[in-house]
């Protein structure tokens, strides 16, 4: 069985992945807050960890991996954007789910196992609270619960962070009823206009962090193989989410894995800068869901990752290439030994996509169409540009071999070998392929009516 190696943020170090249960993988990934489209960063997170559900699948057996993302959909953001809108909660969060799902689908990205609903599972979140309290971890004050930070000794390890220095660092108005200023809110007061759930605190509605505790717990039990999230997540979020379930008694999460953010053209993605845009966006332009899949995996998940205009072209060159060369050709039955130990490095998407381009240069095409179709990359051939296909050959891409030719032939001319250059270019004529050597060193070639790549097939 293929082993894969993960980097562990807890350890900081990359370790085997050990499944707990042999033979079987469970994996959290925290999820959206739904009020709103999922943006271009959303969708690396989703990218990244359905890449690694895949290969989990492919190793373990398809029936063998539970996978959950969860949906937020009890946020204060919401009920602000129900207040702004007029719209009901639920509106937004179906809606919201809805058009996740379908721009998801559009990248290429599996259902997990199970997407559960934070408020579905509002009764679990409160058996937790409730024993957090009785275990001394948490208390009740002006209608709130409260997690006590200084009640777990490893608060802040997880994210390398000294509690007093997060105090002294701490700039925000602190609660008047919070013992420590870093306690987290597990459970808060509801008002008439907000929603909200009967519990022994009073009517009121989770804090974010207890949600995925109480939900990974409810479906995947005391202790899984993965955990996942940006690392915008490690603190607070993952930081509490840990606190929390160790204290309550569960091993939680064995591997712990965060993607670094995406940025665009260079610089951090925000509304003010006029650089923000959603995958919606992106597909309504015309740029297919594989397209921004495969520009996402060029870049290995632990890197900042930058998405430019320029990518998303190349990515669709080569995706157009990569179909038209395996157009008619059956896929390998095993995926390519090397592609698959990239992927089990550590998720090294980079890797793989460089031993794809690697069999085609090598003309394996029926390993690329197999690798290509475990990625989800398998491009849609009626958008494919003319001047690409108009380079393919009998299911060859002839113009790396022109180049190659072009290259020998200015060679043969320095070297005053004009036996050579002149029979590369009879070559070029008699394929009705005009090849120009430009004053400042440049070459243009270009097809001629009647353009025959077979004449050069005794010098490629
Ligand atoms: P949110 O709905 O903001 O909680 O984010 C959902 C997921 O998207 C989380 O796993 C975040 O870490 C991730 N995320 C948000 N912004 C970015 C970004 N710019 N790059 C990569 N991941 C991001
Ligand atoms: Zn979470």
């Amino acid at each position: 069985m293929t082993s894969i190696t993960l980097h562990n943020t807890k350890t900081r170090k990359k370790e085997a992945l050990v499944p707990i249960k042999p033979g079987e993988v469970s994996m959290y990934v925290c999820g959206p807050t739904v009020y709103d489209r999922a943006h271009i960063g959303n969708a690396r997170p989703v990218i990244v960890f359905d890449t690694l559900f895949r290969l989990l699948r492919h190793v373990y057996g398809a029936d063998r991996v539970s996978y959950v993302r969860n949906f937020t959909d009890v946020d204060d953001k919401i009920n602000a954007r129900a207040a702004e809108t007029g719209q009901s909660i639920r509106e937004i969060t179906d809606g919201t789910i809805a058009l996740y799902l379908e721009d998801m689908d559009a990248v290429g990205a599996l259902h997990p196992t199970h997407m559960p609903r934070a408020t579905e599972y509002i009764q679990p979140m409160v058996d937790m609270t409730a024993d957090l309290i009785e275990k001394g971890h948490a208390y009740e004050a002006e209608g709130h619960v409260l997690f006590a930070v200084e009640s777990y000794a490893d608060y802040g390890k997880f994210s390398g962070r000294s509690l007093d220095d997060m105090i002294a660092g701490s700039r925000v108005e602190v609660a008047p009823y919070k013992r420590n200023p870093m306690d987290f809110v597990l459970w808060k007061p509801s008002d008439a206009d907000t929603p909200g759930w009967a519990s022994p605190w009073g009517k009121g509605r989770p804090g974010w962090h207890i949600e995925c505790s109480a939900m990974a717990h409810e479906l995947l039990g005391e202790s899984f193989d993965i955990h996942g999230g940006g690392n915008d997540l490690m603190f607070p979020h993952h930081e509490n989410e840990i606190a929390q379930s160790k204290c309550a008694g569960h091993d939680f999460a064995n591997i712990w894995m965060h993607n670094e953010m995406l940025q665009v053209e260079g610089k951090k993605m925000s509304k003010s800068l006029g650089n923000f845009f959603t995958v919606r966006d992106l597909l309504d332009q015309g740029v297919p869901g594989e397209v921004i899949r495969f520009v996402m995996l060029s870049t290995h998940y632990r890197k900042p990752m930058d998405w430019t205009e320029k990518k998303a072209k190349e990515a669709k060159q080569t995706l157009e290439t990569w179909t038209l060369l395996t157009k008619d050709v059956e896929p390998s039955e095993n995926l390519d030994a090397e592609f698959v130990s990239a992927l089990a490095n550590d998720l090294n998407t980079a890797g793989a996509i460089s031993e794809m381009h690697k069999m085609k240069t090598e003309m394996r095409f029926a390993d690329l169409k197999a690798a290509v179709s475990f990625l989800a990359l398998t491009y849609q051939l009626d958008s494919i540009a003319e001047e690409v296909f108009d380079w393919i050959v009998d299911g060859l891409d002839v113009e790396p071999k022109i180049k190659k030719l072009i290259l020998e032939m200015s060679e043969a001319r320095v070297a005053k070998n004009y036996a050579k250059s002149d029979s590369i270019r009879d070559a070029f004529n008699a394929a009705n392929l005009s090849v120009q050597f430009d004053a400042d060193g440049g070459v243009t070639y270009k097809r001629e009516e009647g353009f025959d790549p077979s004449k050069l097939e005794g010098l490629i």
